[in-house]
């Protein structure tokens, strides 16, 4: 997810256009058709009983606590469609850490280009562990050093520590577009205490990354260019790595609409 792409909203057909399965999948019911709202559902003979709304709305808060952002709301694996057969690997890989946790010893770094689905993917993670039970955070890295920038701010209230400490203490932790933010010394020391505490802790963290391995042209920066050679060989020992390749999927989407 870019800073950019964070201002688009999701593709919508026209009205007069029949909805795509993606389509309804984003529309949300108002008000819920069972209990209008009440909480509460009639049941004819028999009275009225907590209504099924309310165990999602229960679940919603707990998403809410995790901080997916609200445009991967909709994201789980069953959603989520392989089109390469590095996207049906780095599912398979997505999925059985979700599965198999906590009975996993490394975390996944998903790496590829904008729009392959690797924030899906990481969030799908993050909701199958919330649904069982388990600490879960998602971060977007640059929003993060933001927060820990403006916690030096008295006015904010916050302190340093007050924003690490959900970051270090979470079960399972997602940092999504880790390399996106300017690499000054102070972006590579916050990365690698944050990295570090949690590795030594042994918590799983699951990173996102645009940038790649592998160069692809002169001008292109690789991770490691990005976050230097210390912290990427660390992401090696602490995470699998997964590179997906495929198309934007949002440029996809259009595409196919226009
Ligand atoms: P990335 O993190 O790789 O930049 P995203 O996960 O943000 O990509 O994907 C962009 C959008 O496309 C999201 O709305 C996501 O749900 C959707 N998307 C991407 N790949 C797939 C896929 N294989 N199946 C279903 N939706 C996808």
């Amino acid at each position: 997810m870019t800073v950019d792409s964070a201002k688009i909203r999701p593709f919508r057909a026209p009205r007069d256009e029949p909805k795509t399965e993606d389509d309804k999948m984003l529309d949300e019911p108002e008000v819920c058709p069972k209990c209008y709202g009440s909480g509460f559902e009639v049941v004819p003979g028999k009275g009225a009983r907590p209504c099924d709304c309310r165990r999602q709305r229960t679940q919603t808060n707990d998403f809410d606590k995790v901080r997916i952002p609200r445009r991967y709301e909709k994201c789980h694996f069953h959603n989520y469609r392989p089109a390469s057969p590095s996207q049906e690997r780095a599912f398979k890989f997505a999925s059985k850490l979700a599965m198999d946790y906590p009975a996993v010893d490394r975390g996944l770094l998903l790496m590829g280009t904008v729009g392959v689905g690797k924030t899906h993917l990481a969030v799908s993670i993050l909701k199958g562990l919330t649904e069982r039970g388990v600490g879960c955070l998602f971060y977007e890295f640059g929003a993060l050093l933001k927060e820990i920038q403006d916690s030096y701010n008295p006015s904010t209230q916050t302190s340093e520590l007050k924003v690490l400490a959900p970051i270090l203490e979470a079960g399972v932790l997602v940092l999504d577009e880790i390399g996106a933010s300017k690499p000054t010394e102070w972006v590579r020391d916050t990365m690698a205490h944050i990295i570090n505490s949690r590795y030594n802790d042994q918590k799983l963290t699951i990173f996102t990354t645009n940038y790649l391995d592998e160069r692809r042209s002169e001008r292109d920066e690789t991770l490691e260019d990005r976050i230097g050679v210390r912290l990427r060989s660390r992401l090696f020992e602490m995470c699998r790595t997964v590179t997906i390749v495929g198309e934007d999927y949002r440029r996809k989407l259009d595409t196919k609409r226009s």
